[in-house]
């Protein structure tokens, strides 16, 4: 896969309807996960929540990770497949630590981007995260570090990434 490609893809506007902004008033805290809307951003800050968690002006109101969750709706799903993952489980829970690992880092720099499940099912793993980046850079660090293939689709309306991983021997 051309990397260009794939750069272009990514850089298509992607339209996150869990993301409007005008629905959250600041501040707002998400009663499930504990962030803290603020500045028009999302925080993982337990200075931000002990602040506002008592304050008159606070609203509560699910964040759109915790919604996305709620609804069954990612907008990325990863699908690792082959006889690689399949035949192997050393390497299949070194490629699950990986993910969660990948994951976490997301996570620090974008409290809303999720793994929502990772589900194993007969002959593939199929992993859902709440955003389209984090799903790409799970993609990316597996054939990082296993090769194998890799391939990118959206769906027609732009609003879900599908990463197929693949790899046999
Ligand atoms: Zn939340």
């Amino acid at each position: 896969m051309g990397k260009g490609r794939m750069d272009k893809l990514l850089d298509t506007k992607f339209h996150d309807p869990y993301m409007d902004k005008t629905i959250y008033k600041d501040p707002t805290i998400c009663p499930v996960c504990k962030l803290v809307y603020h500045d028009k951003t999302w925080h993982r800050d337990a200075v931000l929540y002990k602040k506002y968690k008592d304050h008159p002006a606070t609203h509560f109101k699910e964040c759109p990770a915790c919604r996305k969750i709620k609804d069954n709706f990612p907008l990325g799903i990863v699908i690792l497949e082959g006889n690689f993952i399949k035949n192997n489980q050393n390497a299949k829970q070194e490629i699950l630590n990986l993910i969660r690992h990948e994951a976490e880092k997301e996570e620090l720099s974008n409290p809303l981007a999720r793994i929502m499940k990772i589900e194993e099912k007969e002959g593939f793993i199929e992993i859902w995260t709440t955003t389209e980046g984090l799903a790409s850079k799970i993609g990316k660090a597996v054939y990082k570090a296993y090769h194998g293939e890799l391939n990118f689709t959206f769906s027609d309306d732009q609003k879900l990434l599908r990463i197929y991983w693949r790899r046999e021997l």
